[in-house]
This record gives structure tokens, C-alpha cells and sequence, in this order.
């Protein structure tokens, strides 16, 4: 099991082990945009399994693609098992909220979108996600409303905030709770903004949330 790092306090850093990456997809209008498609009807839900994380904050290239693409997006920690949440008590099975990098073989989507089939090649594969360290969720007042950015080798190419998400955080736990059990140590990404694009080999990726630690990645 890959883990994550959560800062509890100001000296105390745990390490939590990870269960299932829940992930949303055109979670902002613009981004759905730029894919090309209508905005969906109801949330697109993909998965990723605790053994793609980069812990090392190093993304390699699977041999498969040419064309890896960086989405930055806000990353919220379970903190509580639950079933069946309702909206109101959602927000209480958050423990802690991260930057996080959803990165995607888009190349691989396409044709997966192309033939019908899964995405799984191009968002679960090895490396393709990266955690900033977690802190606590009484930290952030308002996860639905920070400033998110992205730049790469110092370039900015996402810059948006949160309060563009279609869905909100208490919406997505109570909805994904009728659907998946929730356990202590799944993570949720919350959806990319508008602006992902080509990294190659050697980029330095940055990943900014607003109040919360920024994450560094590099490209094998
Ligand atoms: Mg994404």
C-alpha cells in the first residue's frame, strides 16, 4: 500500500496509508470545454488504485503513450467510514485536503473515448498520482472557493479556483457514498480547471492550492 503524508500539527507528520483514489472528471465548465463535450449530466466517476502513486513526486511516461497530459486538482481526504452520507453530515468524513495531480495519458483517453473502453490505461497507470501533504480540514474554511495554479518549468498553464467545481465536496462524498463504502484513507479528486496540457521528460511540474502545501513533480 502507497501512503500519503498528513500534517496533523505544526510538528507532527503521519503517514496514512491509502485506500481507493476516487476521481471526478470536467468538474469545471471550461476544462469540459476544452475537452470538447457537453457539461455532464451527472458526475463522471474513474478510479485510480493506491499503486499509482508517485510517492517520490517522480512521473514516469508509460512506454504506451506519447502524450501525457498535467491536471492539478484539489484532493480530499476520508478520514471516517461511511455509507449512504447524507449531504448535511458529508463535510464530517473529511479529515484533510492536499494539492494533487491527476495525471493523465491523453492520447489514451482519446482512443478510449474513441472505442468505447475504459480509461483505466490512461489514469490508473503507474506515477499517474501525486500528493501534496495533506493538512487538516478545520485549517481550510472554505475548500470550495481557493485559488488553484499550476506551472510548469515556470510557465503558469492552470489558474483558477475551486469555487468553478460544477460539483461541490459534500455533494460528491454524499453521492459516491451511495455507490462506494468510504474508508479511512480514500481520496477524492476533485476535477482539473481549464488550461491541461503536453509535459514531456525533464519538466518540473508546481501545483498550487491556496493554504495548502505546494507539491513539486518532476518527469522522468
Ligand atoms: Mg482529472
Amino acid at each position: 500500500m502507497k501512503t500519503i503524508l498528513f500534517k496533523k500539527d505544526t510538528s507532527v507528520v503521519e503517514k496514512i496509508e491509502v485506500g481507493k483514489i476516487l476521481c471526478l472528471g470536467k468538474n469545471y465548465l471550461n476544462h469540459a470545454k476544452e475537452m470538447g463535450g457537453d457539461i455532464p449530466k451527472s458526475p463522471i466517476i474513474f478510479m485510480k488504485p493506491s499503486s499509482s502513486i508517485a510517492e517520490d513526486f517522480v512521473i514516469e511516461i508509460p512506454k504506451i503513450s506519447n502524450e501525457l497530459h498535467h491536471e492539478v486538482e484539489l484532493a480530499v481526504l476520508i478520514g471516517k467510514k461511511g455509507k449512504n452520507i447524507n449531504l448535511s453530515d458529508a463535510n464530517n468524513f473529511v479529515s484533510g485536503y492536499a494539492v494533487g495531480l491527476d495525471m493523465t495519458l491523453r492520447d489514451q483517453q482519446a482512443l478510449a473515448k474513441k472505442e468505447g473502453t475504459p480509461w483505466t490505461i490512461a489514469k490508473a497507470f503507474d506515477t499517474s498520482a501525486i500528493f501534496g501533504t495533506f493538512i487538516p480540514q478545520n485549517e481550510i474554511a472554505n475548500p470550495d472557493n481557493l485559488e488553484i495554479k499550476l506551472s510548469v518549468n515556470g510557465n503558469v498553464k492552470q489558474h483558477s479556483n475551486t469555487n468553478f467545481m460544477i460539483y461541490k465536496i459534500d455533494f460528491i462524498i454524499s453521492y459516491l457514498s451511495e455507490i462506494f463504502l468510504l474508508e479511512p484513507g480514500d481520496i477524492i479528486f476533485m476535477g482539473t480547471p481549464e488550461g491541461v496540457g503536453k509535459v514531456v521528460s525533464g519538466d518540473t511540474i508546481e501545483a498550487e492550492i491556496e493554504g495548502l502545501p505546494k507539491l513539486i513533480a518532476k518527469i522522468k
